[in-house]
C-alpha cells in the first residue's frame, strides 16, 4: 500500500513513495492474533517500519498498530490478549515516522453501513489519487493519506446493498496491484487483483484458514500450504466454510518478477517453485551469459547469496564469503535519507580481508537501484586488497519505477535509467559489470524467453511495459506539462 500518490516529489501531505508490505490473516483459530503476530514475524522483510493487527471477537473489533518491528510491538502478552477473537489479520509496512505515519499504519478500519470493515493491503493502486479527488469532491472525509483508504470509501459509497457486492464494485474501479485481506463481522475476504501482481497464498492449520503474502509465514505457524489465491479471485471464509468467486473479466496474469529477484524470502515457494532455486538459476544464467576469469565468487549478503551460489556452481569458480554482514542493522535501501543509506552500507558490511587480498573477485548482487550499495562494496573490496573486482547482477538493469508496491525511487534516481552498462561500471568503479538479460531471467523461471506479446510476468521495472494504466502518474505528468506551458 502506498501512503500518497506515486511520485517521489513531496506532495501536499509531505510524504514520498514508500511501500513494501506483507499481509497475514487467520480465520477460525483460538488466539488468532498470536498466530498473526508469528506470521508477521516471517514477513518482516517485506516492511520494517510499522506493523498492525486487527481481531474480531464476535462482538467487537480490536486493533493495535504501531511504528517499528513486529518484535517489540507484538511480543507482550497484554497486547496479544487485548486482540481477542478467533479471526484476525495483520500487516507489516514501510512508512515515515510520526503521527502522520501512524494513521496510515494498517489494517485500516472503518464503520460502514454494513458494520465494521478492516483491510490490510499489499500492493499499490495506480489511480488512487484520481479516485480520492473525486470521492472528496462528493463528500468523503479521508483519515489517512493511504491509497488503501480509497477502497474503504469506494465500498462505503457504493450503490449496492450487500457488502460483498459493494466490495466488488469498489475493486472494479481501482487499477494497479492489490493483495487484500479484509474482515467484516460476517467473515474474512482474501483477494488478489486480476493480474495477480502481488502474491497471496492460502494455508490450513487444523480447522482454520490462513492467508499470507508468502509461504514462509505459513511455515512459521505450522500451517500447510493449500494453494495460491488466484489472480482475480476472492476467497471468502464464513462460519468455517470457504467460497471462491471470480468477479472480474479473466485476463492473463502478470505476477511481479521482482518478487523472484529480491523481494520474497528465498525459503518461500511461489507458483510451485522455490524462490531459492530460481535465484540460483538466475546466477547460473548470468555465468553462462557473462563469464569472467577470476579466483572467487563473492555474494553481496544477503540478497546476492543464492545467485552467487548458482554463478559459482555453473562457472566452477569457488564460492566464498568475502563480505560479512552484521545482522543487527536494517536493510539499507529503505532508510529515509541518502546520507543514512550511505552510512547504513558501511555499518552493514565488512570485507573479509584475509580472503580478498590479491584475489580477482566476482561480486554478485541481485540488483542495482541507485548504485550506492555497489559503489561502496566495490570500494570496500579494493581497500581490502582485491586485484580485480567484477560485478555481476542477477537482474536486468532497473530502468523504470515500480507503481505496484515495490519501493523504487523516481526514475531519474535509477542509475540504469540514464546510463548504459559501461557508464554504470565506471560509476561503481568495477573492472567489469554485467546484468542478466531479460530472457535469461525468464529462462531461470522456466520460460524459453520473454514473450513479446504476452509476457508471463510484470517486468515493468526492467522493460517499462506496465500492465495497467497509470492514471495518477499520467495526470501528474500532464499537469506538470500544463505548468510548463503556462508558467506563473
Ligand atoms: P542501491 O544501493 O540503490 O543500488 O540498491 C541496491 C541494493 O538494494 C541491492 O543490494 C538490493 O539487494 C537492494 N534492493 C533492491 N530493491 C530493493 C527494494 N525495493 N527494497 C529494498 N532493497 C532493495
Amino acid at each position: 500500500m502506498l501512503t500518497t500518490h506515486p511520485f517521489d516529489t513531496p506532495d501536499e501531505f509531505g510524504d514520498k513513495l514508500r511501500e513494501e508490505c506483507g499481509v497475514f490473516g487467520v480465520s477460525g483459530a483460538e488466539g488468532a492474533a498470536a498466530l498473526v503476530a508469528l506470521g508477521l514475524h516471517a514477513l518482516q522483510h517485506r516492511g520494517q517500519e510499522a506493523a498492525g493487527i486487527t481481531s474480531w471477537d464476535g462482538h467487537n473489533f480490536h486493533t493495535h498498530r504501531a511504528m517499528g518491528h513486529v518484535a517489540g510491538n507484538f511480543d507482550r502478552d497484554e497486547v496479544i490478549r487485548a486482540l481477542a477473537g478467533t479471526v484476525a489479520c495483520g500487516h507489516v509496512r514501510y512508512s515515515t515516522t510520526g503521527e502522520t505515519a501512524l494513521r496510515n499504519v494498517q489494517p485500516l478500519y472503518a464503520e460502514l453501513a454494513n458494520g465494521g470493515f478492516a483491510i490490510a493491503h499489499n500492493g499499490n493502486i495506480s489511480n488512487a489519487m484520481h479516485l480520492r479527488r473525486e470521492l472528496i469532491r462528493r463528500g468523503s472525509i479521508f483519515q489517512s493519506t493511504s491509497d488503501t483508504e480509497t477502497i474503504i470509501h469506494l465500498v462505503a459509497t457504493s450503490g449496492y446493498r450487500d457488502l460483498l457486492d459493494r466490495f466488488i464494485d469498489a475493486l472494479k474501479q481501482v487499477e494497479g496491484a492489490y493483495s487484500l485481506i479484509c474482515m467484516t463481522p460476517e467473515g474474512m475476504i482474501a483477494c488478489r487483483d486480476p493480474l495477480g501482481i502481488r502474491p497471496l497464498v492460502m494455508g490450513k492449520l487444523e480447522d482454520s484458514y490462513i492467508f499470507a503474502s508468502e509461504t514462509v509465514a505459513l511455515d512459521v505457524v505450522g500451517a500447510s500450504y493449500v494453494r495460491d489465491v488466484e489472480p482475480g479471485e476472492l476467497v471468502i471464509v464464513k462460519d468455517g466454510e470457504l467460497r471462491s468467486i471470480r468477479p472480474f473479466t479473466a485476463i492473463a496474469p502478470r505476477p511481479c518478477i521482482f518478487e523472484w529477484v529480491y523481494f520474497s524470502r528465498p525459503d518461500s515457494i511461489a507458483q510451485d517453485r522455490s524462490v531459492y532455486t530460481v535465484r540460483k538459476g538466475i546466477g547460473a544464467e548470468l555465468a553462462i551469459e557473462s563469464p569472467v576469469e577470476a579466483d572467487l565468487v563473492i555474494p553481496v549478503p544477503d540478497s546476492g547469496v543464492p545467485a552467487a551460489i548458482g554463478y559459482a556452481q555453473q562457472s566452477g569458480i569457488p564460492f566464498e564469503l568475502g563480505i560479512i554482514r552484521s545482522h543487527y542493522v536494517g536493510r539499507t535501501f529503505i532508510q529515509p535519507s541518502a546520507e543514512v543509506r550511505r552510512l547504513g552500507v558501511k555499518l552493514k558490511h565488512n570485507a573479509n580481508r584475509a580472503l580478498i587480498q590479491g584475489k580477482r573477485i566476482i561480486l554478485v548482487d541481485d540488483s542495482i537501484v541507485r548504485g550506492t550499495t555497489s559503489l561502496k562494496i566495490v570500494e570496500m573490496m579494493r581497500e581490502a586488497g582485491a586485484a580485480e573486482v567484477h560485478m555481476r547482477i542477477a537482474s536486468p538493469p532497473t530502468t523504470h519505477s515500480c507503481f505496484y508496491g515495490v519501493d523504487t525511487p523516481e526514475r531519474s534516481k535509477l542509475l540504469a535509467a540514464k546510463h548504459n552498462v559501461a557508464q554504470m561500471a565506471e560509476f561503481i568503479k568495477a573492472d567489469s559489470l554485467a546484468f542478466v538479460s531479460i530472457d535469461g531471467l525468464y529462462r531461470a523461471l522456466g520460460e524459453a524467453k520473454r514473450g513479446e506479446v504476452l509476457p508471463r510476468y510484470c517486468d515493468a521495472c526492467f522493460t517499462g511495459d506496465y500492465p495497467t494504466d497509470l492514471t495518477d502518474h499520467d495526470e501528474q505528468a500532464s499537469s506538470q506539462l500544463a505548468l510548463l506551458d503556462h508558467p506563473a
